[in-house]
């Protein structure tokens, strides 16, 4: 890889470029203790819902503080699964948001139910949950809020219109493993919740995984049948369900990394309230602290007038940026023009013109992170630069 030199041109930055996630890393630190768990599974001879997963299951709802989880192949699936075992049904409405990651409305599609988009509020990038009333119809049924980027969705207000007009929630966690409101887990506030263990997730499998959570037996056994072909006892179909089990490999590799999971999400928080720091005088938006909140800080996005010019100017210091995501869903091919509160979407539409992802993740050295904040104090939010004049080469031509 080319070393990359500062823009003073005389410091030159190690070779490597900071990466926006490294989900090797932290599988480097606890490689003796993953290849054993790994190990004992394969010299068990039990490959599907066994040991592993069962007590995976009972130590993530453990540490939600949740009554029950079931291991699921992953994030999606465990969205659609929640969805029908707490009664969507195809044709029913649910409310969710457009900015988020485009598997939260596959999910949704996936049963047959609708998705209808409410804007998100400025200041924790989810739901707002004053506008959910202005896109009721008589279809809605639920709501699956989704904690984007590991910030806590406004639950209490979110709970209170669902219980007013009595809807059902599913909540997305796939970015907020460990989040809380109130000293309270993010995962346990709906009927069900949702979450992925994709690899770069906050809590992350080396495949797909994903787990259903809830408080209710009867939902639990409905979800319990539905990953295994509806089987209520072995052979037997009680209903129509489908084949997305949690497998024993990455169940024993999850057990491991979960007692890492909470010093983890501390580091990235730490990691972010430096970043903060670094951004008070630059003009950059970044996330919000909410009182009485704990974030995951799963991404650490800022907003900027300037994404493009800020994304070179840390690229050029060896710092990778990215866009969570690129299009919101409504903007997206497969889902333009068809879906309802699309056009009703001002927040969600101005802050894809302008987020930008820093890198954030436990695996940062100290060293990074001071890289990082000395690059973004030195931004403000300036003017553009002024396009290139032309110049000439030593040749004489025009370029
Ligand atoms: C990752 C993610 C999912 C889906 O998870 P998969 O395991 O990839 O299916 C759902 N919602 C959100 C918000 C996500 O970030």
């Amino acid at each position: 890889m080319q070393n990359i030199v500062s823009d003073t041109g005389h410091q030159p930055w190690p070779p490597s470029v900071i990466p926006v996630a490294d989900p090797g890393a932290e599988l480097r630190q606890c490689y003796d203790a993953v290849t054993q768990a790994i190990e004992s599974v394969l010299c068990s001879g039990r490959y599907i819902l066994g040991y592993e997963v069962d007590a995976f299951e009972r130590e993530w709802a453990e540490y939600l503080g949740a009554r029950t989880c079931i291991g699921v192949a992953n994030g999606t699936d465990a969205l659609a699964l929640a969805l029908k075992a707490v009664g969507v049904r195809p044709g029913d409405e649910v409310i969710t948001v457009s900015h988020t990651a485009v598997a939260t409305v596959v999910g949704i599609e996936s049963v047959g139910a609708v998705p209808v988009f409410v804007d998100i509020d400025p200041s924790t990038r989810c739901l707002n949950p004053a506008l959910i009333e202005s896109m009721l119809s008589p279809k809605v049924r639920a709501i699956v809020p989704v904690h984007i980027y590991g910030q806590p969705a406004d639950m209490v207000e979110i709970l209170a219109v669902a219980k007013r007009h009595s809807l059902l929630i599913v909540e997305d966690c796939a970015q907020a493993h460990g989040a809380e409101i109130a000293g309270r887990k993010v995962g346990t506030f709906g009927q069900a919740a949702a979450f992925s263990f994709y690899p770069t997730k906050n809590l992350g499998a080396v495949g797909d995984a994903g787990a259903v959570v809830c408080n209710d037996e009867v939902i639990a056994e409905q979800v319990r049948e539905l990953r295994q072909y509806g089987w209520r006892e072995r052979y037997i179909s009680d209903m129509v369900g489908t084949n997305s089990r949690l497998d024993e490999l990455q169940a024993a590799l999850l057990r491991v990394k979960l007692r890492q999971l909470d010093q983890r999400n501390r580091k990235r928080r730490e990691i972010a309230e430096r970043y903060l720091n670094a951004l008070v005088s630059t003009g950059l938006v970044g996330p919000s602290t909410i009182p009485g909140t704990l974030h995951a800080m799963h991404l650490f996005v800022v907003s900027s007038d300037k994404r493009r010019e800020l994304s070179e100017y840390l690229t050029q210091a060896g710092i990778a940026t990215a866009w969570h995501y690129p299009q919101a869903v409504h903007q997206q091919p497969a889902y333009a023009g068809r879906i309802r509160g699309a056009d009703k979407l001002p927040f969600t539409e101005r802050f894809y013109e302008r987020l930008l992802t820093i890198p954030c993740h436990p695996d940062l050295t100290d060293e990074q992170v001071s890289r990082v904040c000395e690059r973004l104090t030195t931004w403000s939010e300036r003017p553009a630069p002024k396009p290139e004049p032309q110049r000439y080469s030593t040749h004489g031509v025009t370029r």
